[in-house]
């Protein structure tokens, strides 16, 4: 029988979530859902001089936000918990011990001098930064080296130690990963990468190896910034839990920005958020700009993630979540780094927003009105004004320019746009509209329309030299919907009273 698919997402609380992190965590999320399996998000914290505070709450936050809960975490109750590693620390001590038994690692007594002496010594012109590898650890201070009733003394006498993996010398680790086929790592290569640290904490490798294999990680997915790690990884599950028994790895592609892998520098040069929400450095109390203040829909936003790097084979773009765990399948990804494109991402958003039902968006625009200083009290005109103006945002706060002259009067109007070709008889087309119109008993945007341009006729004045003026009467600016569909859901006396107030200013 196959495993039950459990993946999960294995943050290490540090800062902000980019668009890679959020992309991986939804690949994980639509292979889960779509396999039937588990979700689950661990917290990889065991580094606690990179430890930022509030993040980990932000990475909770924003899959809230993306609609990406886990099964299992520190907030969501499993069997397989603790689900942050600084809590698991007792679990990984006797895995680095039974890999010192077991002749795969050894315990190192290098001071931070010895080191830095090491680094020092065997730097050469062909190796700048010699790694403690083994070429390097029999000239070292650790178990390999030093006689054994030594390293007894040493360890009784508590000596502050770490354990490092011994890294087999020629040997070639390969494995399957799911996007890239076979990849196949020279050890000779690999570094004697601590394990245990000096206090007693797992480094990120041991770690993620023990917890991937107590959760039963079925399939383990992540950023191709970790395919350097892998063959520290297979050795270790080599080493401790069997080959046959690893999870299938995938490493999702890179993320381009204009230069190369996407960074938050980019966001800050190119002005585009990088992050899924805002985040403050609580170090720098730098503010990084997210995609969901910028006015992007969660919706919108994990749709344009998973289409950077994968398709479905067809020329579809706009996939709902839904659709997104039907169609989802590892073969789609693409190994090639995706570029990401922030106006194809507005079109994304721009989409996403047209083909929303208006009631989806009402608490968004009206809270964003309120931000704004424009009170909506009326609901059945918001919804109206939603539906009209809807095609025309891009992001979210560009309802508010949409919008806000529906439930507020201009205090000024854009009066040089119209000035240079103001005269009497268009003022008169005016004074005479208004009357024609008070009269009117259909107050629908045609019949609106019909009256205007019979009256233009009238008056022999061409419609379109009276749209412009008749605009900014109503909206105070050149934006807005058409300008009959305007008329018709201020209501006649909203109209009327603006063309009146707007003659006085136009004179
Ligand atoms: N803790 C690693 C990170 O910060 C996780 C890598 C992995 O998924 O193995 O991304």
């Amino acid at each position: 029988m196959s495993k039950r698919v459990r993946v999960r997402f294995a943050p290490s609380p540090t800062g902000g979530l980019h668009l890679g992190g959020v992309r991986t965590v939804l690949y994980n999320y639509l292979f889960a859902k779509k396999h039937g399996g588990d979700f689950l998000v661990r917290i990889e914290d065991t580094d606690q001089s990179r430890y930022v505070p509030g993040a980990e709450e932000y990475i909770f936050d924003t899959l809230k936000w993306c609609g990406l809960e886990p099964d299992e975490s520190v907030q969501h109750e499993g069997n397989y918990g603790p689900y942050r590693q600084s809590e698991r620390k007792e679990t990984y001590r006797k895995y680095a011990e039974q890999l010192v038994k077991d002749g795969f690692a050894y315990y190192a007594f290098d001071t931070t001098e010895e080191l830095e002496k090491m680094r020092h010594d065997y730097k050469t012109e062909q190796n700048p930064s010699p790694q403690y590898d083994h070429t390097i650890r029999m000239k070292m201070r650790n178990s390999l080296t030093l006689p054994p009733d030594e390293v007894k003394t040493l360890l009784d006498a508590g000596t502050k130690h770490v354990i490092r993996i011994k890294v087999p010398e020629k040997e070639t680790v390969s494995f399957i990963d799911m996007i890239r086929g076979k990849v196949s790592f020279d050890t000779s290569i690999v570094d004697d990468k601590v394990l245990l640290k000096g206090d007693g904490m797992p480094t990120y490798h041991l770690a993620v190896v023990v917890d991937d294999h107590l959760m039963q990680i079925s399939h383990a997915f992540r950023g191709e910034e970790w395919l350097p790690s892998a063959p520290v990884h297979i050795l270790l599950w080599k080493y401790l839990f069997g080959i046959e028994n690893m999870p299938q790895w995938a490493h999702f592609p890179l993320i381009l920005g204009p230069n190369g892998k996407l960074s938050k520098r980019d966001g800050a040069k190119y002005g585009f958020p990088v992050f899924a929400m805002n985040w403050t450095d609580p170090k720098t109390n730098e503010l990084t700009e997210g995609f969901k203040e910028k006015g992007f829909l969660p919706e919108a936003f994990i749709n344009l993630l998973a289409l950077l790097g994968w398709n479905d084979g067809t020329e579809q773009e706009i996939f709902s979540k839904e659709e997104l765990i039907e169609k989802f399948s590892m073969e789609r990804i693409h190994s090639a780094g995706a570029k990401f494109d922030y106006e194809k991402a507005k079109w994304f958003n721009h989409e996403w927003i047209k083909k929303f039902e208006v009631s989806g968006l009402r608490f968004e625009v009206k809270s964003l009105l309120e931000k704004n200083d424009i009170p909506v009290s009326d609901i059945s005109l918001l919804y109206k004004v939603i539906e009209l103006v809807k095609d025309r945002c891009t992001l979210l706060p560009d309802f508010v320019q949409q919008s806000s002259f529906f439930f507020k009067t201009p205090e000024q109007w854009y009066v040089d746009a119209v000035k240079p070709k103001w005269n009497e008889e268009k003022k008169k087309f005016f004074e005479l509209f208004i009357e024609e119109i008070n009269a009117l008993e259909n107050w629908q945007s045609a019949v609106i329309e019909d009256a205007f341009k019979k009256m233009a006729a009238l008056q022999n004045i061409k419609p379109g030299e009276l749209q412009l003026p008749f605009r900014i009467m109503l909206v105070g600016g050149k934006f807005g919907p058409p300008v009959f569909n305007i008329a018709e859901l201020l209501g006649k006396n909203e109209t009327i009273l603006r063309i009146q107030n707007a003659l006085k200013v136009f004179g």
